[in-house]
């Protein structure tokens, strides 16, 4: 018999399973809400011109090598990443108290955070949001970190706990690790004003607790925010719709001088999700110490891969260095930002004109790809039986996987499952 007979078969991921069970499914009306890719009106997946001319620039390149890179990843990517989540004028960046190393994309980019804080932080606890992006406590366990929760959503309201998530935050354990999703909460699109943001600095910079931010969706919250009324404009004085906005909160923890990690995820807003392209940035007091810490963190990558792929991150840095091609990556990511938000005003549209009993303007107020419906797990089984509609069983929709083709078809489903 075979030396792994006794294994057991193990669950599919709750979130990629869901497109395992839609590739099974042979309805012609079959729908994916489930993972969080960006889709076409027709339902395709989309490669931005721009990532497409960044790699033909590459590609004709012949000076081009493909030796390995260093432990710590491209340099140039590294330093552009850096100036896009902290501003091109951060203090931090200008005093070289930031290290920054490039990693697999968010989820590598936490680990590889993670496991550092494992090795070299006095607090192994880190507190995430209920409920927060699945991977999240596989990820920090699997580290060597303890993750404990603290509220964030209101099922009732729709909206943030912010009582729930100060009383929590209060009681941590001082000097805990706070993860925190810099913008576009995933899955619930519920984000905290930034009066509130300001609060929960305060709070947290009071009991010395280390924020970690996950940035999976900056720009691209941005551009919705933006497109949605200039509420931007309003917030931060800004008389242009400036990319930066959406890196307000960290901004907001490194300009008090303190501590912070960041992991960025170039997935969503550039369309490079299987090139697994992102940064681990951990925002030091000083250069020395900053020096000290990415030594340690080529400690950390070294035995894990010892070095990053060279193709997503060179398209990334074709794209960051030069300011047309910049200004032309905003100009495709509004495209996708008009249409997610134009899938959230059919979708509430189309609930409204069927009656559908309920309130559903959360579907048009919620930021970011995803709607998190407040459907349970009963309904979420019933469409998926009933109409082969596919998504994650709380209830969470990827927009972007919608179209106007599709959306009375969820609308059928949903009035069905809630009537
Ligand atoms: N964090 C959050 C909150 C996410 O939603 C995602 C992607 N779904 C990630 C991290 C990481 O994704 P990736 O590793 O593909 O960049």
């Amino acid at each position: 018999g075979s030396v792994f007979a006794s294994l057991v078969q193990a669950p599919e991921d709750p979130i990629l399973g869901v497109t395992v069970a839609y590739n099974k499914d042979p309805s012609p009306n079959k729908l994916n809400l489930g993972v969080g890719a960006y889709r076409t009106e027709e339902g395709k997946p989309l490669v931005l011109d721009v990532v497409r001319r960044a790699e033909q620039l590459l590609v004709n390149d012949q000076s081009r090598v493909k030796e390995y890179l260093p432990i710590v990843g491209l340099a140039d990517f590294n330093k552009l990443s850096a100036k896009l989540i902290f501003g091109a004028d951060s203090p931090a960046i200008q005093a070289n108290r930031v290290a920054t190393v490039q990693c697999l994309s968010g989820t590598g980019s936490l680990r590889v955070g993670a496991e550092f804080l494992a090795r070299h932080y006095h607090q192994l606890t880190i507190y995430i949001p209920q409920p927060t992006w699945g991977n999240h406590p596989k990820v920090f366990t699997l580290a060597g970190l303890s993750v404990k929760t603290y509220r964030y959503y209101d099922p009732a309201t729709r909206g943030l706990n912010f009582q729930g998530l100060l009383e929590d935050l209060g009681a941590a354990t001082s000097g805990a690790i706070v993860l925190l999703h810099a913008c576009a909460h995933n899955p619930t699109g519920v984000d905290p004003t930034l009066e509130q943001w300001e609060q929960i600095r305060q709070l947290m910079r009071s009991k010395g607790l280390l924020p970690f931010f996950d940035s999976a969706y900056q720009v691209v919250a941005l551009v919705v925010w933006w497109i949605t009324g200039g509420q931007i404009e309003n917030m931060l004085g800004f008389a242009s719709g400036s990319l930066d906005a959406d890196a307000q909160p960290v901004r907001m923890f490194v300009a008090d001088g303190g501590e912070c990690l960041a992991a960025q995820s170039y997935a969503k807003n550039m369309g490079l999700y299987g090139e697994r392209v992102g940064a681990l940035s951990i925002v030091c007091k000083t250069a020395d110490v900053a020096s000290k810490v990415e030594s340690q963190l080529k400690l950390v990558i070294r035995p894990m891969y010892s070095n990053p792929p060279i193709h997503g991150a060179s398209i990334v840095a074709t794209i960051l260095k030069d300011s047309k091609m910049y200004d032309e990556w905003t100009v495709e990511l509004k495209a996708m930002a008009d249409r997610i938000i134009s899938m959230r005003k059919q979708l509430f549209d189309a609930l409204s004109a069927r009656g559908t009993p309920g309130d559903w303007s959360h579907i048009i107020k919620q930021i970011g790809m995803f709607t998190f419906t407040g459907l349970n797990g009963e309904q979420v089984a019933f469409m998926t039986k009933e109409y082969h509609i596919y998504m994650t069983s709380d209830g969470r929709i990827s927009m972007a996987g919608l179209s106007s083709k599709t959306v009375p078809h969820l609308a059928d489903a949903i009035h069905a499952a809630v009537t």
